[in-house]
């Protein structure tokens, strides 16, 4: 105990469990779901989706203003993602657009 947690979002502390958990309080991960709605009228439900689920889980976390480090979905890899790009394996590919990718926008966004 003792350890404190900023909201991703905000900077605030955070202090109740499930906003630990997700990295964000609630009023930030309300803006997280709005800016998601926007992005997913123009990108594919499927990474919207796992977007969100990614930042939920506190996967994605903000070390630069717009730079931003994510977390493979099966947890063992971090990589560098901004809006423009990623360094996961679909990323560097740069044909499809990663969820990584589709995860800074939302964060940047909210
Ligand atoms: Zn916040
Ligand atoms: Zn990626």
């Amino acid at each position: 105990m003792g350890e404190s947690v900023k909201c991703q979002g905000c900077g605030r502390r955070l202090t109740a469990a499930k906003s630990v958990a997700a990295g964000r309080g609630r009023a930030c991960r309300a803006k997280v779901r709005a800016a998601a709605a926007v992005v997913a009228e123009t990108v594919k439900p499927e990474l919207v989706a796992k977007a969100v689920e990614l930042i939920a889980d506190g996967g994605l976390v903000r070390v630069r203003p717009t730079v931003f480090q994510s977390a493979s979905s099966d947890g063992t890899r971090v990589y560098r993602t901004a809006p423009q790009g990623c360094t996961c394996p679909a990323g560097v590919r740069g044909k499809y657009l990663c969820y990584h990718r589709v995860a800074a926008a939302i964060a940047l966004a909210a």
